[in-house]
């Protein structure tokens, strides 16, 4: 951490900082110019607040260094993380790997034909919303376990691993038998002991963005779960709010090449969450590949119209298939493939 002094900064101030530097565990390199002194802060520690120094006399300002975090940096691992499930599929590597499905698991029957027309197109993974976390209580809920079973029972079927949604703790065990991923959405990226249980659990959590959430903030929960031992995190920008009120939300593709840089982690985009309409899905689904998205997550929904959740964003089987056309010409271009 580097603290520069006011010009006018006395050498009273100066030593208080210095001080205070000290007291929190840094040790300090003065540097005194002729008209302003600057101190560089070294040291291990990574959890502190730089308001704390702000706020001292004579500060002109403080500028952080280093991350405030450290298992979901880039510098941990140089080279980026892969995710294998068992049957071979990664996540993070060479190939993109696309995961579908409807919003919510509504009935068997919804859900398998859905299910057979994505496969058929080639999706890998399937999603469904088992618990969901609607804005209004009054909407539909999801169908909790029997939702949960109907997916693991499709995903055999058809040949796809499956992720769904987990909203709170109580959920997780019951969870565990029928997922190959924990979603965590965008509402609970900062609940902070969901995640903390996350971290002691076997299995990749794919962690959403919040709504209003830092890409520093997402990667300070992903060090929750990564804290508590499953370094198995993959990250997703499902849009943020933003004064646009055109689209649902501002999908933020500048976030997956910072998150590459940032971090060694996986990275995902919705574009279904991020535009909330199904004519922008493709072109920023498209967009997303190009940018270098690991993973894409997208709605589709056989009869959108008639969806419990999420119908306007979904994409129509045949939309899919076209999409998943495009995106195995885009693919290469940046030097990937669809797995
Ligand atoms: C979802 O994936 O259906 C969902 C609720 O997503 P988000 O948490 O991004 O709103
Ligand atoms: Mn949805």
């Amino acid at each position: 951490m580097i603290v520069a002094m006011q010009d006018s900064a006395s050498e009273e101030q100066i030593q208080n900082v210095v001080e205070h530097l000290i007291r929190m565990g840094f040790s300090v390199h003065r540097t005194t110019g002729e008209r302003q002194t600057v101190l560089a802060a070294v040291g291990a520690r990574i959890d502190f607040d730089t308001r704390n120094l702000e706020v001292l006399s004579g500060v002109e300002h403080v500028h952080r260094i280093s991350a405030p975090y450290k298992l979901a940096g880039r510098s941990f691992r140089p080279d980026g993380t892969v995710i294998e499930f068992a049957n071979g599929l990664k996540i993070g590597g060479e190939e993109v790997v696309v995961m579908a499905g409807p919003c919510s698991v509504e009935s068997r029957e919804q859900l398998f034909n859905v299910s057979e027309q994505i496969a058929k197109a080639g999706a890998r993974v399937l999603r469904g919303g088992a618990f969901k976390p609607r804005s209004s209580p009054y909407s539909f809920q999801g169908m909790g376990l029997e939702g949960l079973k109907l997916l693991r029972e499709a995903g055999e079927k058809f040949n796809m691993l499956v992720i769904s949604e987990v909203m709170e703790i109580s959920q997780i065990e019951m969870m565990l038998p029928y997922v190959d991923l924990f979603q965590v959405g965008a509402r609970n990226m900062q609940n902070f002991n969901l995640l903390r249980e996350l971290g002691k659990v076997k299995k990749p959590v794919l962690l959403k963005r919040g709504i209003a959430a830092t890409l520093e903030e997402l990667l300070l929960s992903a060090e929750y779960i990564m804290a508590g031992g499953n370094y198995q995190v993959i990250l997703c920008e499902r849009g943020i709010r933003t004064f646009e009120t055109y689209t649902r939300n501002t999908l933020d593709i500048s976030a997956i090449p910072i998150i590459h840089k940032l971090s060694h982690l996986p990275m995902t985009s919705d574009p279904s969450h991020g535009t909330g309409l199904r004519d922008k899905v493709p072109p920023m689904a498209r967009a997303s590949v190009a940018a270098g998205a690991d993973a894409l997550l997208i709605e589709v929904h056989h009869d959108p119209d008639k969806a419990l959740s999420d119908g306007a964003q979904s994409l129509y089987p045949q939309q899919f298939a076209q999409l998943m056309h495009e995106l195995r010409m885009i693919a290469p271009a940046v030097g990937r493939k669809i797995a």
